[in-house]
């Protein structure tokens, strides 16, 4: 059986190094820092300033980058990515950083986002003879490089990305130089750090603190940032566009220990249980965090509240994949497997459950029945984000719309309500939508349904239950709301989408 908790997956985490005697062996650190990222599969592409050294395998950084693996990849810069697999893509060919020899030298490149045009760019180029060896959308963007005509790699790079529609944090690597890019919404973060006389880049600023780098800023979104001898250049050459940045990074993806678009991941989720409080209260004894996720969200609720706070539920931090479980039926199988409650502590009591946020609905179900076993006299349920209610095109493996349940407990919206809603700010109307088989004048899956929170609280066998609201959650985050992509709990997306079907 499938262990994997019911929740949003971010597909990957990047982290670069440039000018640094042991490159990969600090990329190796980097990547472990990343880990909850993706723990399917890793690599590192160092360069000796000649040549490019490859290493990609299946599983966790720790044991697939060891030590022999790390005195191969030779030189002083490296890229390295951790990853998420989705169902049936687990394969080593899919695994980054991918490295190709074209008309402009050795490059390679891995990829934190989305490209969702990619599917059609493939297709035209197979049509043309390209062969592939993935099924990724990064690396239809090294094919778009080696076949576009350009004075060196770096315009080459520029060309293609000038013409990509979607959500990248891009590191490539060169023989001599290291470029970071990321797109103009800026979806998903990338910072920039020193460490001693070198430069590295990172998706989460928790990398820098491992290898006692100094975290500089932001890569900005837009920015084209090239890394050589000669030291940093800092170019912005794509059209500008409304920021977006991913306010899921601060809900659940990133580390707590992180800095996420210039904020700090505890703080916001602190905050955003605070305000959970304020607006979901409860007569409760007790406020207990699902972990590891719930955490920082579960002190905030008990601070605000003034009720006790325990973790009364425990992670099992071990628990590989799968497992194959006994023909004796065990109840919740799947979720004792990771979770455990402490009976002493839950036993009679009225207990507040935080949790970041409820995406299918199955695991809490198995959460509330299992702190019910465990004695719990009333279980109330607390999200410290708004109803996740759309996928997300940005680089995050979300089930269907169909199977979120509060898509699924959802009235129908109002007559005339999706036309209202659907305003996309800065959409080129048109633009290839249609070759893509892509809705056209459409960027909205939903417009704004009433979620049935009763319906939902019913299901999941709770007592109570009470989500943030989308003002609340980007409050505590400290971010302007004009610069968020809050598309999963709007249905509003800020780029075009595919016509209706999941990503
Ligand atoms: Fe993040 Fe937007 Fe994707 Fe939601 S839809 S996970 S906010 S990028």
């Amino acid at each position: 059986m499938d262990l994997v908790l019911d929740k949003f997956h971010e597909e990957c985490g990047v982290f670069g190094i440039f000018g640094h005697h042991e490159a990969s062996t600090i990329a190796q650190l980097g990547l472990f820092a990343l880990q909850h990222r993706g723990q399917e599969a890793c690599g590192i592409v160092s360069s000796d300033g000649d040549d490019l050294h490859q290493f990609r395998s299946q599983g966790l950084v720790a044991d697939a980058l060891s030590e022999d693996v790390l005195k191969r990849l030779i030189g002083s810069s490296a890229i390295g990515h951790t990853r998420y697999s989705t169902a049936g893509k687990n394969t080593i060919k899919e695994v980054q950083p991918f490295s190709v020899t074209c008309q402009h030298g050795q490059i390679a490149v891995c990829h934190n986002g989305n490209l969702p045009y990619a599917a059609e760019k493939r297709r035209e180029l197979e049509q043309a003879g390209a062969i592939f060896s993935s099924t990724s959308d990064t690396e239809t963007l090294l094919h778009g490089i080696a076949r576009t005509p350009a004075s060196d790699v770096y315009e080459a790079i520029e060309k293609v990305l000038k013409e990509t529609e979607g959500a990248f944090s891009l590191l490539f690597l060169t023989p001599k130089s290291l470029i970071a890019i990321r797109d103009p919404r800026g979806f998903r973060p990338l910072v920039l750090g020193k460490l001693h006389g070198a430069w590295c880049v990172a998706s989460e600023t928790c990398a820098f603190d491992l290898i006692d780098a100094e975290y500089i800023r932001e890569i900005e979104a837009g920015e084209m940032l090239i890394i050589d001898e000669n030291g940093l250049h800092s170019s912005k050459p794509f059209i500008e566009k409304p920021k977006s940045v991913c306010i899921f990074e601060h809900v659940y993806f990133s580390r707590p220990d992180s800095t996420i678009f210039g904020k700090s991941v505890n703080e916001s989720r602190h905050k955003m249980g605070k305000q959970l409080a304020i607006e979901q209260p409860c007569d409760a004894d007790l406020v207990v965090p699902v972990p590891d996720s719930g955490v920082a969200a579960a002190i905030g609720y008990a601070n605000q509240s003034g009720l006790n706070y325990r973790q009364a539920i425990i992670r099992n931090h071990y628990v590989g994949r799968t497992f194959i479980e006994p023909s004796q039926s065990i109840r919740s199988f799947g979720v004792r497997l990771k979770l455990n409650p402490i009976k002493d502590l839950i036993n009679g009591r009225r207990v507040v459950l935080v949790d970041d946020s409820i995406v299918r609905g199955t695991t809490s179900k198995k959460i509330v029945e299992m702190v019910r076993d465990a004695g719990a006299k009333e279980v109330h349920m607390r999200v410290s984000c708004p109803p996740t209610i759309s996928p997300c095109y940005y680089g995050v493996d979300t089930p269907c719309k169909d199977d979120l349940i509060a898509a699924r407990f959802s009235s129908p919206p109002a007559k005339g309500a999706l036309a209202a809603f659907n305003s996309p700010p800065g959409l080129r109307r048109g633009d290839a939508a249609s070759a893509a088989g892509w809705s056209a004048d459409g960027v909205v899956l939903s417009a704004p349904a009433e979620t049935n929170i009763q319906a939902i609280c019913e299901y999941i066998g709770a007592d109570s239950l009470g989500y943030l609201s989308l003002e609340g959650m980007l409050e505590a985050t400290g971010l302007d709301p004009a610069t968020a992509c809050t598309s999963c709990w709007t249905g509003k997306y800020p780029t075009l989408i595919p016509n209706g079907k999941a990503p």
